[in-house]
């Protein structure tokens, strides 16, 4: 049977409705049961005591609710969580929760690791695990609402782990319960999706009618370059992501991130102006995060701020992000590398980042980097 969570409130009113009524129970029941799925959320349905105590020990028995376990929470001092969520079957996925002001965004992941392998990326060092499904994705939303002190996240950014657009299927159902108002209600403007563009998935982006927003992980602003990095280049090039996001009717941010003497050369200055200026896009610099790949190293601040200078000299509206969580390991990717599964092997601690937008609506950031 389908989980009842990885349906959307439409397909599980219709599931729950033609139930009830097999079992004799009365109709307007169906308008009690859906609210608990993500509006209300129960853990188990054994928790909405609102229902009779047969209907609800019948709802645990062949609807049960998907659970993940929270293994692990680290609070930085900057006020970033991360948190650490087992999933049934054993695997692992992080959450991170920014506060800045009246703002909560949470960075969410869509898979349990990622096949694409960046260069900066603790994640990709782990390879794919698996993909997840529409409720472990939306579900790490759920969770935060089920803790003994609830928090409603404003944003939500997919910029945790894994690659949502190899992911599609589940992050397309996962942005409808994120979005729609009988689910978790937050606007399609307050959820980001951050890709390093998979064309083929983007253009089935391109085609909800909901304003998502688009992010892309750009991080060198040619194929040669970027290559280097992103071994996604060599499957679908810069050139066709170009292409893929001038489907979209919203504007598109690249995101950046700045290692020294590999994308933060004079040249690289020009060719991501050139980009950035032909699609219109808001570029956010970030910092490399500390313990990243061994390789790689950050960019000097003097440079960074240099950089930022002259893209805005070119006309591109650019903004320097700052690192958040660095106490506490919260590039993604990180925590569950600290924390492999039983006889698992740890990967080596490479980079993935998360970071905080000033100014721009919805915003944490690794590099997804
Ligand atoms: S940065 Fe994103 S796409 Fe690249 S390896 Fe990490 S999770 Fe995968």
């Amino acid at each position: 049977m389908t989980a009842i969570l990885d349906l959307t409130p439409q397909a599980a009113t219709t599931a729950l409705a033609e139930w009830l009524a097999a079992r004799g129970e009365a109709a307007y029941r169906v308008t009690q049961l859906v609210p608990r799925l993500w509006e209300r959320p129960v853990r188990l349905w054994a928790d909405a005591t609102e229902l009779p105590k047969a209907l609800r020990e019948a709802l645990d028995a062949e609807w049960p609710l998907g659970v993940m376990t929270e293994e692990t929470r680290q609070a930085s001092s900057d006020g970033t969580v991360k948190y650490l969520w087992r999933l049934p079957d054993g695997e692992a996925v992080e959450s991170v929760l920014i506060p800045e002001g009246s703002r909560r965004t949470l960075c969410i992941s869509s898979q349990a690791g990622c096949p694409l392998r960046c260069a900066f990326c603790a994640t990709g060092t782990m390879g794919l695990l698996r993909n997840l499904a529409p409720w472990e994705i939306a579900g790490q939303v759920r969770e935060l609402l089920l803790a003994p002190e609830p928090v409603k996240p404003t944003n939500v950014v997919f910029m945790g782990m894994g690659e949502p657009l190899l992911n599609w299927e589940a992050v397309s159902t996962a942005l409808t319960l994120l979005n729609a108002p009988d689910a978790l209600g937050i606007g399609a403007r307050h959820i980001t999706v951050s890709t390093v563009g998979i064309v083929p998935a983007l253009a089935q982006l391109a085609k909800r009618p909901e304003q998502f927003r688009l992010a892309i992980s750009l991080h060198a602003a040619t194929s040669e370059t970027r290559r280097g990095i992103m071994p996604v280049d060599r499957k679908y090039p810069l050139a066709d992501v170009m292409k893929a996001i001038a489907a979209f009717q919203r504007r598109v941010t690249f995101e950046y991130v700045m290692i020294a003497g590999t994308n933060d050369r004079d040249e690289d200055l020009v060719a991501l102006a050139a980009l950035a200026k032909k699609a219109g896009a808001l570029v956010n610099l970030l910092p490399l995060h500390p313990g990243g790949a061994i390789p790689l190293e950050p960019s000097s601040r003097h440079r960074m701020a240099v950089f930022l200078d002259r893209l805005k000299g070119y006309g591109v509206e650019a903004v320097l992000r700052r690192s958040r969580g660095l106490d506490i390991a919260a590039a993604c990717g990180q925590l569950r590398i600290a924390r492999p599964g039983p006889g698992e092997e740890v990967a080596p601690q490479a980079h993935r980042d998360v970071h905080e937008a000033p100014r721009v609506r919805h915003r944490p950031r690794r590099p997804h980097p």
